[in-house]
């Protein structure tokens, strides 16, 4: 009988840690086992994994990755084959407000994860245990910000303005330095703005989706054209795994959409796609309005645009962005309208009490 491969997936109660958790099983199916370690911060939500919460093959640790003794010991309790690392503090706007728990979390966090890695993996002088391989999930905002031309590549210098894409960039910085230093088997992909199923709703597009639905103001920052690269959540799980699977060990991918919107094109498509998708009959149709977008203050440090050329991953790997993005609002909308319960009870933070009940100890 051929050993599950097992995986350590971290932040998996998180918007693409989850979708990353139910693509793996809708893939791999028996194949695989994954271990999720989530600290549950307010971006956790264990609902987003009830499909698969039952399975053998899926086990929850409740732990925050700062904790090296949690850490340290499910690498002890567990043959971990594969890391995938996505906890993290992820919201800008946050990171300006309190910019601390972004350094620890995902600078002395990333560190404690590569520690307990290495400790377990390592069986000789930088020499590992056959297989074993941790990737570490990044951004494209370490790249900082570009003018109306040009794209980043893996050879960007790093430029980061945010405090949230300095713990970042730190984060990146360490996981090469221990793959230089240490010869340590890792990947690290930088990937654009996600969007999708499970989105938490301080993020633009789940925000605009659920403001226009309920006829609330729809705030864009600055002139609204401040320019993001979209890519769709399951494009960027498949883009993980198979960097993971089929990418050079030390070496870092770029994760884009090909597809660049202004924050103000992005809610102009929401607001037509809304219309065209809701019934003549559903109330919520006529709260959807462009009249309820209302320019606001700009965000501090607010980068004009980013745009990622995911070449080297669409030659080496073979992978590319499958989900047009027309297909993909259309698919995300239609999430949210099957899952008003999981909106409504996230925006009133109602989702901690399913967790007090599911893991009462
Ligand atoms: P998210 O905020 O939705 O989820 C983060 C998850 O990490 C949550 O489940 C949270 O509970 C958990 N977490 C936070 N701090 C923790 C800690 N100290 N210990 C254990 N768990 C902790 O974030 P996301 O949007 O799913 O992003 C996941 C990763 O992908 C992050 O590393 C982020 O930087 C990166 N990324 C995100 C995007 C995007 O568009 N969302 C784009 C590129 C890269």
């Amino acid at each position: 009988e051929r050993k599950q491969k097992t995986y350590l997936v971290t932040g998996g109660a998180g918007f693409i840690g989850s979708n990353y958790i139910l693509y793996m099983f809708r893939k791999y199916g028996q194949e695989i086992r994954i271990i999720n370690v989530d600290k549950l911060t307010y971006a956790g939500n264990l609902e987003n994994l009830r499909a698969v919460e039952k399975q053998e093959n899926y086990s929850f640790v409740h732990a925050d990755i700062c904790d090296a003794e949690a850490i340290n010991k499910v690498f002890e309790e567990n043959d971990i084959d594969r890391v995938v690392h996505f906890a993290a503090e992820s919201h800008v706007d946050r990171s300006i407000k309190n910019p601390d728990v972004f350094v620890k979390t995902n600078v002395l966090g990333t560190l404690v994860m590569l520690n307990a890695a290495k400790a377990a993996w390592e069986i000789g002088d930088n020499v590992y245990k056959e297989g074993k391989k941790f990737l570490h999930v990044s951004t494209d905002e370490v790249y900082g910000s570009l003018g109306d031309e040009g794209f980043f590549y893996e050879t960007t210098p790093y430029d980061p303005h945010s405090p949230y894409s300095a713990s970042k960039a730190s984060s990146d910085m360490l996981v090469k330095s221990y793959m230089d230093t240490y010869k340590f088997p890792a990947n690290i992909t930088n990937t654009s703005n996600n969007y999708g199923p499970y989105q938490f709703p301080e993020k633009l597009i789940p925000l605009i989706i659920n403001n226009a639905l309920q006829g609330k103001k729809l705030p864009v920052y600055g002139d609204g054209k401040n320019v993001r690269d979209w890519l769709y959540v399951e494009d960027h799980a498949k883009g993980i795994d198979m960097v993971q699977e089929k990418g050079k060990l030390f070496e870092t991918y770029n994760i884009g959409g090909h597809n660049e919107k202004q924050n103000i094109e992005i809610i102009h498509i929401i607001l037509d796609t809304l219309r065209e998708m809701l019934p003549d009959n559903d109330p919520r149709k006529a709260n959807v309005s462009e009249s309820l977008i209302t320019y606001v203050e700009d965000r501090k440090g607010h980068d004009r645009r980013y745009a990622i050329a995911p070449d080297k991953i669409i030659k080496e790997i073979g992978w590319y962005p499958e989900t047009k993005f027309e297909d993909g609002i259309k698919l995300t909308i239609k999430w949210f309208f099957e899952n008003e319960d999981w909106m409504n009870r996230i925006t009133s933070g109602d989702y901690q009490k399913y967790y007090e009940e599911m893991y009462k100890h």
